[in-house]
């Protein structure tokens, strides 16, 4: 695969910018969630089957399901699923 600056894959934006830290774009993300009552957690997904704790796509599920609400990982990478389709429920 081919890789962009430090060992972050070409395609995945840089999310983190100049004067911006991971904790506080969490800290961020952790207000909208709140504010605007955002879905992006696998047991709001369409995909996902609670009788089996698993992911009809095959993904895993554990980080979107963890009790910390986390948009980027400790690295700063993005942590939520492109493929999550809210169940509107
Ligand atoms: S598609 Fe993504 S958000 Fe939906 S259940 Fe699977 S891993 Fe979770």
């Amino acid at each position: 695969m081919s890789r962009g600056l430090g060992n972050r894959p070409v395609f995945q934006p840089q999310l983190v910018h100049q004067g911006e830290t991971v904790a506080g774009l969490n800290a961020q993300f952790l207000a909208d969630v709140a504010e605007y009552s955002l879905e992006f957690r696998c047991r709001d997904c369409v995909y996902f089957a609670p009788s089996r704790d698993a992911c009809t796509l095959g993904w895993t599920v554990e980080a979107l399901n963890a009790d910390a609400i986390e948009i980027l990982d400790a690295k700063g990478e993005p942590a939520f699923c492109k493929a999550f389709e809210p169940t509107g429920s």
